[in-house]
């Protein structure tokens, strides 16, 4: 039987005006795994585009860790966590994760995505006033909201502002919620001034580590250890899917805030258990940084290599430091034209377009990893700076 075509007018609509603002979004399917190079219908590119920044999402010993727990637990976990989805390799990772962030337990999410949604939206509620910097991850936005609390929104990274709010905030829980590593800016929260603040006004602190994870401190801890205050924030979350290479999110605190979780956070009640391969590879990534920091100083020689480059050719990185570079173009049009001209040269640097970004700061977000050679360097910068 033939189905009568349906076209909702609204959605149509919605559609039509993403397209005219050139804000219309679609899947371009990849061909070959993530990497430094990638092939899409049959053209080979250097992407400058990823968060694998360690190189490791392609990792033999990683992929050989998920296959072997694919022999070992299956495929699916079958269950949520709390009925029978709770594998001894979630437990594994759990333990792992905690000491490599030096803290004292942890709890594994199916996304960082998720980790975020279910640790705010447990620990806010509709008395409660959430702060959060203006340049948050949507996920840390979208727990607030989801949360019923009071949403204060500071500019971004000012302490000034976020002291003046909490000031004025007389009555809940506060919680304050920031990126530690900006993924779009590429710049760093000032965490201990995060912190002093959170204790003055008696505040819970959220701080959320994805993208230094692996990447930032003298260990690849995050940019917790690069503060040196493992063990003092309230709450931390990262994902596995970022420098770790593979997929899922995390907690880790104090003891007392995993069980909480573990009974309140509502996308790690209502979701199944992660697939054993998933923490298999993180459980092996982490191994892996804690047993050679190799590809982290590949990866650091690279940014800076990458960064003079750049800033020879008189880009403006902004505050921006590590291996995420943003170029900020400013309207839509010279945003994609930019990209759509290096992906000419063989460049894979997709436009950051609103609402992942502030209207007017359009950018090519470039991201540097462990294994772009020298020659993906220079290709870069010479096609920067012939453009
Ligand atoms: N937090 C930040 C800062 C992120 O950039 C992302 C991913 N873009 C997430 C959380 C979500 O992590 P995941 O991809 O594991 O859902």
């Amino acid at each position: 039987m033939s189905h009568p075509e349906v076209t909702n007018p609204n959605i149509q609509a919605q559609l039509d005006l993403l397209r005219e603002k050139s804000l219309y979004r679609h899947l371009r399917g990849i061909d070959s795994p993530q990497g430094s190079h990638v092939f899409i219908q049959g053209t080979r590119y250097v992407n400058f585009s990823s968060n694998d920044y360690l190189g490791l999402a392609d990792d033999e010993a990683l992929k050989t860790a998920a296959q072997a727990a694919i022999q070992k637990w299956g495929t699916g976990s079958g269950a949520s966590r709390l009925v029978t989805g709770s594998l001894k390799i979630h437990h594994d990772l759990e333990e792992r994760i905690a000491a490599f962030k030096q803290e004292e337990r942890g709890v594994i999410f199916s996304s960082g995505f998720q980790a975020n949604l279910g640790t705010i939206q447990a620990l806010a509620g509709s008395e409660d006033t959430v702060f959060v910097d203006r340049y948050c991850h949507a996920s840390l936005i979208d727990g607030a909201r989801l949360s019923g609390a009071r949403l204060r929104v500071y500019p971004h990274c000012d302490m000034d502002r976020l002291g003046e709010l909490l000031g004025k905030c007389d009555k809940g829980q506060k919680l304050i919620l920031t990126d530690t590593y900006f993924s779009m800016d590429g710049d760093v929260a000032p965490l201990p001034e995060l912190l002093e603040m959170a204790r003055r006004h008696e505040a819970i602190l959220l701080v959320d580590d994805a993208h230094a994870v692996g990447v930032m401190g003298p260990e690849g801890r995050g940019l917790t250890e690069a503060f040196g205050l493992q063990g003092q924030i309230d709450v931390v979350v990262g994902t596995f899917s970022k420098a770790l290479g593979s997929q899922g999110g995390f907690v880790v605190g104090q003891k007392s805030l995993i069980e909480f979780l573990i009974n309140k956070a509502r996308t790690l009640i209502y979701t199944t258990g992660s697939s054993p391969a998933n923490s298999a590879a993180a459980l092996r990534a982490i191994e892996l940084i804690q047993a050679d920091g190799s590809r982290r100083q590949r990866l650091w020689e690279n940014v800076r290599y990458l960064r003079e480059g750049i800033a020879q050719l008189g880009f403006d990185l902004l505050n921006s430091e590590g291996p995420i570079i943003p170029l900020i173009l400013g309207e839509t049009s010279q945003a994609l034209h930019f990209s759509k001209t290096l992906e000419g040269e063989g460049i894979l640097a997709p436009a950051i377009r609103p609402p992942t970004v502030p209207r007017g700061t359009d950018r090519v977000r470039l991201s540097v990893t462990a294994k772009h050679s020298k020659d993906d360097l220079d290709h870069l910068i010479n096609t920067l700076r012939k453009i």
